[in-house]
């Protein structure tokens, strides 16, 4: 979640934050299907021995709207539910996850997390998706609207670590980026030049800042997950609240690591 903005003092003064996400591709094979306040992405990669293509879901909007908003865009480009060989979650803020039992149960596809956010989405016994709201007094204002988009509990088949690689788009590296939540995850593309950061990142206009940090567990940790992207290698960015950063993206997130430092 990435309302209000962040604190201005951090990354000069923020502009207009955006531009909001929109409905579309990005790179041949990787589309973002903008919704109201989030996203979904879809990876669509040729299996290897086949070549019939598999769809990887990453992320999936709020509980009760978007995953329906998911499948019909799918359907759109030509695919079923059948079509879906696997889900993603970036991390367990109820607008990223809140559709991804519904989307499990319409494709039966397999759920990847994080593994420290893995027994949280699985609903084990003590865990359970929290508050995302951090100022305290906040929080008990929040509550009374943000629990009915409580995510439902969902298995996760695949916990993730930094590192690792996924078969999507000629191969994904995940990099663990937390701050936002513990367990959020970026996904870097280095063979199509594409860095997806969810939350890790917001962008205002042509600059980007820190994530908001009403929303987030650990400033100090998403400075370093930025010091972190910034060191890899990229032409664009993918936001899951505004479009992609197609000009000048990797000289923007050095600009931000460096300004965190
Ligand atoms: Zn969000
Ligand atoms: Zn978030």
């Amino acid at each position: 979640m990435d309302w209000p903005p962040p604190d201005a003092s951090i990354y000069r003064r923020p502009s207009i934050p955006g531009p909001r996400a929109r409905v579309g591709e990005v790179i041949p094979g990787l589309h973002q299907r903008g919704m109201l306040t989030t996203s979904a992405f879809l990876v669509i990669t040729p299996h290897a021995e086949t070549g019939e293509p598999s769809v990887t879901v990453i992320d999936s909007g709020w509980r009760y709207f978007h995953h329906d908003r998911v499948l019909s865009y799918l359907r759109r480009l030509g695919y079923g539910p059948e079509s879906v060989s696997g889900l993603i979650s970036t991390h367990f803020h109820p607008d990223h996850v809140g559709g991804m039992a519904r989307l499990h149960r319409a494709t039966r596809a397999p759920v990847a997390a994080h593994r420290v956010e893995a027994p949280d989405l699985a609903g084990e016994p003590g865990r359970g998706m929290p508050n995302p709201v951090k100022p305290k007094w906040l929080r008990p204002l929040m509550w009374p609207l943000l629990a009915p988009t409580k995510p439902a509990h969902v298995p996760v088949a695949q916990t993730l670590d930094d590192g690792d690689t996924l078969p999507l788009l000629g191969g994904a590296t995940v990099i663990h980026t937390p701050g936002h939540t513990p367990g959020s995850i970026s996904l870097h593309f280095p063979n199509e030049g594409v860095l997806l950061v969810a939350d890790a990142v917001q962008r205002y206009q042509e600059r980007l800042t820190l994530p908001s940090r009403w929303f987030s567990s650990d400033m100090e940790a998403a400075k370093e997950s930025v010091r972190k992207l910034a060191l890899l290698d990229f032409e664009i960015i993918c936001f899951s609240h505004f479009e992609p950063m197609r000009n000048g993206a990797r000289a923007a997130l050095r600009t931000l690591a460096e300004y965190v430092s």
